[in-house]
């Protein structure tokens, strides 16, 4: 369990929202910050900044040491064999773009099919799209049922010799799906695929080991966890990333520079050309040594008591339909829902009144709410900060809501 009051930590949550307590209900577009994360990006801006690889004098070589140590405590807290199988880039967005065009241009080829599943997030698909139309390759999607979790017969009937890769959620965005990520991969593996996770909603809420997951790649962002905006991490064994094509030409990734070419450099350096995102990635490390203190652990079995909670008393109001599965074992902390009387962009508009701060629309998952049958839904998503109270005040809101869009009963004399 959390042991203590870790709310306190975050100061953005101590403002008052249009005269109420701000209850930040949107950690899965991103997390809010501990104040030792904003303190070590202050620090560095005011002790060490200089550029990375480059400089001999004091600071610089701070920098790098911190920034390569970033990369081992990001490689640890997914269980890497060794820091240089992560990559750094901007967010998963980018690292699943590093992989669809290093990794895809010299491995996918006309006729080869690319397995995805139909609750990806935009992130997860249109690369694929991309690379597909670029290289005369077959999409395939392994649809969910209407418990929003994935139909493993179909995957199964799916894979086959010309599958050259799976490309999945761990953890949905809009579902909180958790997906059986280590027993698809075995079966991908059995047909010579590789598979790609995209790990943006696991990482920052549960324990992962890249190792017995036996994934080929595994992709996240800082920023969901506690940590900076602008930075990210692809993650692949080291024969893989070794195999692959650079990413980005330009400094820093190079051997030796010709006029007519070039040779690079080895695994990381080789996909991070040019100034990287220093502060930024230093201060992630800072994130997970939060996040490890108080234990992945802990926070997935809070999570998992929120949401829980949450799903009962949402229950309570009337015409509304919570999406994804019951079984707390196979979700996460995000619940999106659907209200019969108003659109989500109305609820979410009622609530931000009440202090309370949600998403609402599509949360870049179109082919997921169009296999819905709806185009938007709203989505409460939790993290350590959140407790019961928080719940309390969404369904209080959700009443206003009730309230101000329900047809009359009665009719109006
Ligand atoms: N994948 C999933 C499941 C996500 O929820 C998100 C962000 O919401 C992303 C990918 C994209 O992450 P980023 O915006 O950090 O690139």
């Amino acid at each position: 369990m959390i042991p203590r009051n870790v709310k306190d930590d975050f100061p953005i949550l101590r403002q008052k929202m249009h005269g109420k307590s701000l209850i930040y209900l949107d950690s899965a577009a991103t997390s809010q910050k501990p104040q030792g994360v904003i303190d070590a990006l202050v620090r560095y801006y005011q002790e060490y900044n200089a550029n990375v690889h480059r400089g001999i004098y004091h600071i610089a070589e701070e920098a790098t040491r911190r920034y390569e140590a970033s990369r081992g405590k990001v490689a640890g807290l997914i269980n890497a064999r060794r820091p240089e199988e992560i990559i750094f880039t901007r967010s998963t967005t980018e690292a699943i773009n590093l992989v669809a065009y290093a990794w895809g241009r010299a491995n996918m080829n006309e006729g080869d099919e690319i397995l995805a599943t139909e609750m990806e997030h935009h992130s997860n698909l249109v690369p694929w799209q991309m690379l597909a139309a670029e290289r005369g390759a077959k999409l395939k999607f392994v649809p969910f049922d209407g418990q929003g979790l994935l139909d493993l017969d179909v995957y199964e009937r799916l894979l086959n010799e010309r599958t050259k890769l799976v490309a999945l959620t761990h953890q949905s965005n809009v579902l909180g799906t958790i997906n059986p990520v280590k027993d698809m991969t075995r079966k991908a593996h059995a047909v010579g695929a590789k598979v790609l996770v995209d790990g943006a909603q696991s990482a920052p809420h549960m324990p992962v080991n890249v190792q017995d997951l036996d994934v080929d790649f595994f992709a996240l962002s800082a920023h969901k966890m506690c940590g900076p905006t602008g930075a990210g991490a692809i993650w692949a064994r080291y024969e893989i990333l070794d195999a692959m094509p650079p990413f980005h030409g330009g400094g820093e990734m190079i051997m030796l520079v010709q006029l007519d070419k070039s040779t690079y450099k080895e695994p990381p350096h080789k996909f991070e050309a040019g100034t990287p995102n220093i502060a930024d990635c230093i201060v992630w490390s800072d994130a997970i040594d939060y996040l490890q203190d108080i234990g992945l652990d802990a926070i997935r079995a809070h999570e998992k008591q929120l949401t829980a909670y949450a799903i009962s008393q949402l229950s309570e109001i009337p015409g509304i339909k919570i999406l994804g599965p019951r079984d707390l074992e196979r979700r996460g902390g995000v619940v999106s829902f659907h209200l019969d009387v108003a659109h989500p962009h109305d609820v979410a508009q009622v609530l931000d009144q009440e202090g309370i701060a949600v998403r609402a629309g599509h949360h870049c998952a179109q082919p997921l709410h169009r296999r819905l049958g709806i185009s938007a839904s709203t989505r409460a998503s939790f993290y350590l900060y959140n407790n019961e109270d928080d719940v309390d005040a969404l369904v209080r809101g959700l009443h206003v809501v009730h309230r101000m869009f329900s047809p009359r009963t009665a009719p109006v004399t």
